[in-house]
């Protein structure tokens, strides 16, 4: 029997339209036999209303233990009512289905509030009798509850991880993550416009990707998918039922025959450098440094450090998110007395540009390419970074769009 895991973001039931729009494409898969749990988000917008409302009725003071559990309360409203309005949608046009919130689904999560993780959902809620049966689960993304019966939500995008744990617990067929783009692309098409849609791509480029900024699915659905091997195929919801709409699908590298050297372009721009000059040159510096940035949960990112000029200097350059920088001068700014450092400097100016592909894995040449392509159009390297299937540059940030173009071209993937 085949089932089948479908998923609706924000876009997709932003108004009672497009939840009509997305029954027709549900109604339309149930009439042909598959056996469907749909996971919807909360309308577009609606999550982020319910974010500020709680924000603003904890005032400043409260601490995260009295905020985060009333908090996922609030927050998790959004996709309740999502999943009630589409219920009643496919109910009128005929077809057989009910809402699952997460408690009656039994979604177990643990780590805490707000960006929860997803422990188990046990099976006798009656969730896949119920779909076998041949009535549509409609169940509300990013919610569960938590080990002592509290609600839970699972972090921004989290409906994206609820639609894979669901698929990989009901061994779906599928996950068919519906969104307002028809697939994942080489590189974001607003920079080059003839980017290519990819028919597929592995797990592990998509978790470069998007962790790297391409924004269309949640990391933590990715990983759980890979450990699962859930196929995924990213889709469109504007399409309507019948149309050619075949996506992108998110598989293993095995299922890949013809493997790109580089397979997408990525950038971010919400990057900052901070650059610390003169650190005395002597085993567990680095260790303090990061243990001091690790304590204000600054996430850093690349790492370079090299000897500087003078006797026993060392010089110690870092990446990390605007706002990390700014956490992370302040601590920086209290140790400067210690020796750590002589001199500090930090930086917004800057962006990230990197090439991902599993081909680069077997092939050699990657790096000549893709710096020759930057200093054709005397783009200044900053830093640079390497992993297996990565590639990433830190570059003057006003040449983002110069660069991506660039590389786009040099690594033969725009459409022609
Ligand atoms: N509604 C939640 C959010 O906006 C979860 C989701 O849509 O995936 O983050
Ligand atoms: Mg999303």
């Amino acid at each position: 029997m085949a089932r089948s895991v479908l998923k609706f973001g924000g876009t997709s039931v932003a108004d009672l339209e497009r939840i009509l729009h997305v029954a027709d494409i549900v109604a339309a898969r149930a009439r042909a036999g598959e056996k469907i749990a749909v996971i919807v988000s909360a309308m577009s917008g609606e999550t982020n209303k319910l974010v500020s409302l709680s924000r603003g009725a904890a005032g400043e003071d409260l601490q995260d233990g009295d905020f985060s559990d009333e908090y996922d309360v609030v927050v998790a409203s959004g996709e309740q009512v999502t999943s009630g309005l589409l219920a009643l949608s496919l109910r009128r046009r005929g077809v057989r289905a009910r809402s699952w919130l997460g408690w009656q689904m039994k979604m177990m999560t643990r780590e805490g509030h707000g960006s929860a993780r997803i422990d188990r959902f046990d099976y006798d809620s009656g969730l896949a009798e119920a779909i076998d049966g041949g009535e549509v689960a409609v169940i509300a993304g990013f919610q569960g509850i938590s080990e002592n019966g509290r609600v839970a939500t699972l972090g921004r995008g989290g409906s994206d991880t609820t639609a894979v744990a669901v698929a990989a617990a009901l061994k779906a067929d599928c996950c068919d993550i519906y969104t307002d783009v028809d697939g994942v692309y080489t590189t974001d098409p607003r920079i080059v416009p003839n980017a290519k849609r990819l028919e597929k791509v592995s797990y592990e480029e998509m978790l470069e990707m998007a962790s790297l900024g391409a924004k269309v699915l949640q990391t933590r659905s990715v990983e759980l998918a890979m450990n699962h091997k859930v196929p995924v195929r990213v889709l469109s919801s504007f399409a309507a039922p019948g149309d050619d709409n075949p996506g992108t699908w998110v598989c293993s590298e095995e299922e890949i025959v013809e493997k790109q050297v580089v397979n997408g372009v990525t950038y971010s721009r919400d990057e900052a450098k901070i650059t610390l000059l003169g650190m005395e040159d002597k085993p567990g510096m680095s260790a303090r440094l990061f243990a001091l940035m690790a304590r204000e949960g600054v996430n850093v990112d690349m790492i370079v450090q090299a000897n500087a000029r003078g006797e026993g200097r060392a010089n110690m350059v870092f990446t990390c998110t605007s706002a990390d920088a700014m956490k992370a001068r302040g601590v920086l700014e209290k140790h400067r007395d210690e020796g750590l450092y002589e001199d500090i400097d930090v930086t917004s100016d800057v962006a990230k540009v990197s090439v991902i592909g599993v081909g680069m894995k077997s092939h050699a040449g990657v790096a000549e390419t893709m710096f020759d392509a930057l200093f054709k159009k005397n783009i200044n390297i900053d830093v640079i970074a390497t992993s297996e299937i990565k590639i990433s540059v830190l570059i003057d940030a006003d040449y983002t769009e110069l660069a991506v173009r660039a590389l786009h071209t040099a690594f033969d993937l725009d459409v022609t």
